[in-house]
């Protein structure tokens, strides 16, 4: 079959968490957006794209265009403009301040509740990411290896957020990355964002292949499976690099 979009994930999947692209690995994207429309999507925001993402890639500007920033899982979509040689963003879905409100109030509580304050924070524990607020256990900046440590077999993450859910059921309250917790209207997560892009493109589900290393039942990528788009499961970017490199046909 003929794909027309290849969709990634970011940490983990085209970086190292929280981490810039390889020299490599940005060298395979801009020779893959010759030839496929590329997405990017994930929980984090631009700002993180453009340190992780943006910065590494020297594609020239109309080959840019075939990419697709995805910040906040497709809640906010930029797109890069030739004429002001920037990104622009196209649309955002941001919570009202009344949600936010709420919000930060459920994960504070279910933070004292459980007993999530860390001695030590890298960064601040809340972030309010304009359509998400996450909770990140150990502040944003803390390092990967005191993050892998925190909680590695998921059991805090899912009491939090089922703490947090039940205090407010009117918004989505998720597992995002290895300490952290995302909230958002209902039904965003990363289907809501690649059924976007699948409109914007005018594409169809089987256009798509999308590159995750969370794809198993609970992970952030899952949700882009049981939509019923093809997948393939990674576990670092160097897997991510052998699959860019078959898809151009090159080893
Ligand atoms: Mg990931």
């Amino acid at each position: 079959m003929k794909r027309r979009v290849i969709a990634f994930d970011l940490d983990n999947t085209l970086a190292d968490s929280k981490s810039p692209l390889a020299d490599q690995m940005a060298d395979l994207l801009d020779r893959l957006l010759l030839r496929f429309q590329v997405c990017v999507i994930s929980g984090g925001t631009f700002e993180q794209f453009q340190k992780q993402l943006l910065h590494g890639l020297k594609a020239a500007p109309d080959t840019l265009r075939a990419l697709h920033v995805m910040p906040t899982c497709g809640t906010r979509y930029y797109r890069f403009d030739i004429a002001t040689c920037s990104w622009q963003l196209v649309y955002a879905e941001d919570l009202t301040a009344a949600q936010k409100t709420k919000i930060v109030a459920a994960l504070n509580s279910g933070a004292d509740a459980l007993g999530y304050r860390a001695s030590r924070l890298w960064g601040a524990q809340i972030e309010d990411r304009g359509s998400q607020i996450t909770f990140s256990a150990l502040g944003q900046e803390a390092p990967i290896a005191e993050k892998e440590a925190w909680d590695p077999d998921g059991g805090k993450k899912r009491k939090l957020r089922d703490y947090v859910a039940k205090l407010i059921p009117d918004l989505g309250v998720r597992v995002g990355g290895s300490t952290s917790i995302d909230v958002t209207k209902h039904g965003i997560d990363k289907a809501y964002g690649i059924g976007k892009l699948i409109a914007l493109l005018d594409a169809a589900k089987q256009d798509v292949i999308f590159v995750g290393d969370r794809l198993s039942k609970g992970g952030n990528d899952y949700p882009v499976k049981a939509m019923g788009v093809d997948c393939l499961a990674v576990s670092c970017w160097q897997d991510t690099a052998l699959v860019i490199q078959t898809m151009l046909g090159v080893t």
